[in-house]
């Protein structure tokens, strides 16, 4: 098994970190191009640095493996991509200040038109500029209105903006609810229905796309130019229990360590941490792992709420988890030793999906945040580092 080819690895220098299987995103990137239309392309949405995973690490390799469209959430984000020197199509999801168009041209980034008067400042300001259009069909965040035909025809024939694609993004894709199904499905139609009124104007159709992750999953008969993938890439649901039309063998990209860097007994009645909250009902080996909440392991995971891996066995978080430590019960874990390797997010009953359904959240959270100051180690296709 690749991960305990991997395992020699133990950091003597980090005291927490995350690794990334590129290996295991390399396969996802080719279960989700099986599972999308022939036409149609992966869009790989590197948002927030890649949910969490480091924007560089994922983009620079999905760009050597073939991967030729981006999606992120900022223009920052996107000139990030650009000083990295990845290739190839970049689409800004969110809003991006006219007064920065000059940026747009210059770092080729294309920009979504999040409504009409958004268009018209744009246009304004005399830099060449690539966008799609985002069409607003049910979810009333971004968007035009997916009625307002005259506008979003104008826009076509805006001298400064050259229109690339139209979208829309699709609110409870997440559900097999059947009055969820039924509103997806109004989305759906009525999406299409502004591509037909746009066809019998004579514009000439840009690239189309509707789905996110679970549009893929739960609406895989859609043939668009383009799936929209985040969370699936990163080989994990947003919940655990989601109920999805498609199953895809996908593999979580990433792991979150640390080691244990000290042991020590609590004798009965002795407490742990801030609050007193853990209190020995016999004498207990508490290992600290120096990880904690400003890593992005979440706070309220604390007190038994989960458990880290060590050699193997689960050893729950006792007392509160601090900024940047926490404790674990070893009491029960033979051979445990300082230095051994801790995983707080990995796979199985520690997935990202779990953890982050502990914390009372969902995975596109819990790994999004996860804190800056942990380095990101990739290891190769042979498991290696
Ligand atoms: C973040 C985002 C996505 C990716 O969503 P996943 O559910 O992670 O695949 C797709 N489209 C838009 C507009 C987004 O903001």
């Amino acid at each position: 098994m690749k991960s305990s080819k991997a395992k020699p690895y133990i950091t003597d220098d980090e005291r927490a970190w995350i690794e990334i299987d590129l290996n295991n995103l390399k396969h996802n990137v080719k279960i989700l191009r099986n599972a999308m239309h022939s036409n149609c392309e992966l869009m790989a949405v590197v948002k927030a640095e890649a949910y969490g995973h480091g924007m560089y690490q994922i983009a620079a390799y999905m760009n050597q493996i073939g991967v030729k469209t981006f999606a992120v959430a900022t223009i920052d984000e996107g000139i990030q991509l650009r000083r990295y020197d990845i290739l190839g199509e970049i689409l800004i999801l969110g809003y991006t200040s006219p007064a920065r168009a000059g940026e747009l041209q210059k770092y080729e980034l294309t920009q979504t038109l999040i409504d009409y008067d958004y268009a018209l400042l744009l246009n304004k300001q005399n830099y060449n500029i690539k966008a799609h259009i985002k069409v607003d069909t049910g979810m009333h965040r971004l968007g035009f209105d997916k009625a307002d035909t005259e506008k979003i025809t104008s826009v076509f024939g805006m001298k400064h903006i050259e229109i690339c694609g139209i979208y829309t993004h699709l609110c409870v894709s997440d559900s097999l609810d059947k009055e969820d199904i039924r509103f997806t499905n109004i989305q759906i139609d009525s999406f299409y229905e502004l591509l037909e009124k746009l066809k019998k104007k004579h514009i000439e159709l840009p690239k189309t796309h509707i789905q996110s992750s679970y549009g893929l999953l739960n609406y895989p008969e859609l043939k668009c130019d383009y799936v929209r993938t985040g969370v699936l890439l990163y080989g994990v649901l947003s919940s655990p229990n989601d109920k999805t039309k498609l199953h895809l063998d996908l593999r979580p990209v990433l792991s979150l360590k640390s080691k244990v860097v000290l042991l020590r007994v609590i004798k009965k009645g002795e407490s742990v941490g801030y609050g007193r909250a853990f209190i020995a009902d016999k004498n207990r080996l508490i290992a600290i792992l120096p990880i904690g909440y400003a890593d992005g392991f979440p706070r309220n995971l604390s007190c038994q709420k989960s458990h880290v891996l060590i050699n193997g066995h689960q050893a729950p978080v006792v007392g509160k988890i601090c900024m940047d430590q926490l404790a674990v019960d070893v009491t029960d874990i033979p051979n445990i030793a300082i230095g051994m390797e801790a995983t707080l997010i990995g796979k199985d009953e520690i997935a990202a999906p779990v953890v982050a359904d502990n914390s009372g959240s969902i995975t596109n959270e819990l790994l999004c945040r996860l804190g800056q100051r942990l380095k990101v180690i990739t290891t190769d296709l042979d498991g290696k580092y």
